[in-house]
């Protein structure tokens, strides 16, 4: 067997308590072996987590990670004129190879703030699961489906593409990618290709993934027109059921929170893009007290503008209580959760949580800051004052993605300087 050893750290446990621990990793098997203080098996390899607080991999549930190429790109505009004016006609010009470049870049900056796992919403997917096959982090991949101001015939590639990559990419890297379908929001995909679309994908075990209630221009025709609430129609058309998990959730109303949580279905909240696009305060508590499935996420790199969910986790507990209008609201241990074990459920896989036989997904939080000291609750620090650049180790299923800050899977400087000329070249076509 060939071992990995964390060592000499402390260690957040499921049930948000820390213990000096060291965590004992099965490199073959990608799992932890165990976690204790006097673990004396000798490992192959050793990381070093003396002044370090061991966290699960964190989980990034909602991304376009590609789209780290326009960050920056557009900024300062509501979601509609923003989509329509800048990013669709820059998405437009996209190839294969700057999708790749983008995917890598993002990779590298979630590994380098100890995210280890992600879901991703784009398109040239075959891309995107080759740049996270090299990574080595785990993802939950689709194609997003856009019909609006398209033919029959280029909505109906459009959906077939998406279907096909799904088939074609799950269970690919060793099992770390896996796949779903994804319309990319009840209004932007017309109802008779949904229903269809959703069946499909259901039919053959593929869940669905989908932005919803995010903002109100996108919530009040669908009322308007149906008569109900988006939730509602997305239950009519079968596409809220426990496999399913939508982004954003931002203006549901009670009713819509009971279907939520009866039916299972994950809500990812991204507070930060929330805030930029205006779009509103999702009421996470309320999420959470009705039992609902929530995860975070940092949604694309245009809307946030960073991968890093640390930023994600500050910005969840303090939007959350601003909803709620109570400071106990979205508390640091709801946050820290929602950013591992929620995130995981949501998109189901595996990871979230250190425990023996769990997935071997963690960073390794360097606590030797002055904005980490003192360290009267470790986990507030992650909530409220820890950064991504505070992440000195980053593991997934097993293997070291960055040692001492050096990414190990992907050349940091390489991927920068493919990206930057990508950008030009970008620039010149649109
Ligand atoms: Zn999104």
């Amino acid at each position: 067997m060939n071992t990995l050893r964390i060592a000499g750290g402390q260690v957040l446990r499921p049930d948000a308590t820390v213990e000096d621990a060291d965590v004992l990793v099965d490199r073959d098997e990608g799992t932890i072996l165990d976690i204790g203080a006097d673990l004396d098996a000798e490992a192959d390899e050793t990381l070093d987590a003396e002044g370090c607080l061991v966290t699960p991999g964190l989980v990034n549930a909602h991304c376009h990670v590609a789209m780290t190429l326009l960050r920056g790109y557009a900024d300062d505009k509501p979601l509609d004129a923003w989509l329509r004016e800048d990013i669709w006609p820059a998405e437009g010009a996209l190839t294969p190879e700057d999708v790749r470049v983008g995917a890598e870049l993002g990779l590298v900056e979630m590994i380098k703030s100890g995210t280890t796992a992600f879901a991703d919403m784009y398109f040239h997917v075959p891309e995107v699961a080759d740049a996270v096959a090299e990574a080595g982090l785990r993802a939950r991949l689709g194609h997003g489906v856009v019909t609006l101001g398209k033919d029959d015939e280029d909505a109906r590639a459009d959906i077939d593409e998406s279907l096909d990559v799904a088939r074609e990419f799950d269970g690919a890297a060793d099992g770390r990618i896996r796949t779903a379908a994804m319309p990319h929001s009840l209004t932007t995909v017309a109802e008779e290709y949904l229903r269809e679309f959703v069946a499909d994908a259901h039919d053959e075990g593929i869940p669905v993934h989908y932005h919803a209630n995010e903002t109100t221009d996108e919530v009040d025709p669908i009322v308007d027109e149906r008569g109900e609430r988006p939730l509602s129609y997305a239950k009519d058309l079968g596409m809220l059921t426990d496999d399913d998990f939508l982004a954003h959730g931002v203006h549901v109303d009670d009713a819509e929170i009971d279907l939520l949580a009866e039916a299972g279905t994950g809500v990812v909240h991204c507070p930060a893009s929330n805030m930029k696009l205006a779009s509103g305060m999702a009421p996470v508590q309320k999420l959470l007290d009705a039992g609902v499935t929530v995860g975070l996420g940092t949604d694309g790199a245009a809307s946030n503008n960073d991968l890093d969910m640390f930023d994600e986790m500050r910005d969840a507990a303090m939007l959350g209580k601003l909803a709620a209008d109570d400071a106990s609201a979205v508390a640091a241990p709801d946050v820290v959760r929602m950013a591992t074990a929620g995130s995981a459920d949501a998109i189901d896989l595996p990871g979230g949580a250190l425990e023996v036989g769990g997935a071997a997904d963690l960073a390794v939080v360097d606590l030797d800051a002055p904005h980490l000291t003192p360290a009267n609750d470790l986990v507030s620090h992650l909530a409220y004052a820890a950064r991504g650049s505070d992440v000195r180790h980053t593991v997934c299923d097993g293997r070291v993605l960055m040692r001492d800050r050096e990414v190990l899977t992907l050349d940091e400087d390489a991927v920068m300087a493919r990206a930057r000329e990508a950008v030009a070249s970008l620039r010149e076509r649109v």
